[in-house]
């Protein structure tokens, strides 16, 4: 067994059947992807659309891309045809475009609705305030062509477990509240990363976006 298979084999088996592992293969080679894919695995997390788009072009047709970044309205229309879900719909214009492209596409995008849970200021999302004004405005009725399926957020980076936990169990709580709004539709909450995953469940996540921790630390060009 190959690294990467050994290291999703024993992160799947802390997680259970019930959550769901996205694979964060960004800045990865198409060769790491295959490695996962060959060992079961079919859900895989990138945060640049051009790096997504080429790779999903050379890797089999039936892998499941996930958008985790954040989402620039002028390239929806190049994940529109494929992509599984975006998690990074972090302001109206993106529900707005990601419609117009669903419909160009005549199919349904598959949306998260980020929100913004940590201390940092350079974390995207919606605030706790502006995602209830949103939900009771029903404005999201209005869109055809997305399927709002749950949240997305990340924690603060900090090694504060208190403070990881407050965040994760403030958007638990968040998912509830829309969840009682929108029904059953809402079914994904997407939290959790490599250093934080084990709180994140522990909140109620039920998607976890891990990257280092499969596929090793990432080397970024200088
Ligand atoms: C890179 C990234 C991850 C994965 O990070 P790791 O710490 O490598 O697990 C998860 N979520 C988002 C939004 C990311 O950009």
């Amino acid at each position: 067994m190959t690294d990467i298979a050994k290291n999703l084999e024993s992160i799947q088996s802390v997680l259970g059947p019930s959550v769901t592992l996205v694979a964060v293969s960004k800045t990865k080679p198409a060769s790491d992807i295959r490695e996962a894919y060959e060992a079961g695995h079919r859900d895989f997390g990138e945060n640049k659309i051009q790096e997504m788009t080429e790779k999903s072009d050379e890797l089999p047709s039936d892998i499941q891309w996930h958008m985790i970044g954040h989402v620039q309205t002028n390239k929806i229309k190049y994940m529109a045809p494929f992509v599984h879900l975006i998690h990074g719909c972090d302001r109206e214009k993106v529900l707005k475009i990601a419609d117009k492209e669903g419909r160009k596409n005549d199919r349904k995008l598959k949306v998260l609705l980020q929100v913004h849970i940590a201390e940092e200021s350079t974390k995207f999302g919606f605030s706790a305030e502006e995602l209830r004004e949103f939900i009771e405005s029903k404005r999201w009725e209005g869109y055809e062509f997305i399927e709002i399926k749950g949240l997305m957020g990340m924690a603060t980076n900090t090694d504060d477990k208190a403070q990881v936990e407050r965040e994760f169990k403030m958007l638990k709580a968040l998912y509830d509240e829309v969840k009682s709004v929108l029904g059953d539709s809402i079914d994904t909450l997407s939290m959790g990363m490599s250093g934080d995953y084990a709180i994140a469940i522990n909140a109620g996540s039920n998607m976890v976006r891990i990257g280092s921790a499969i596929f090793g630390a990432r080397n970024y060009p200088a």
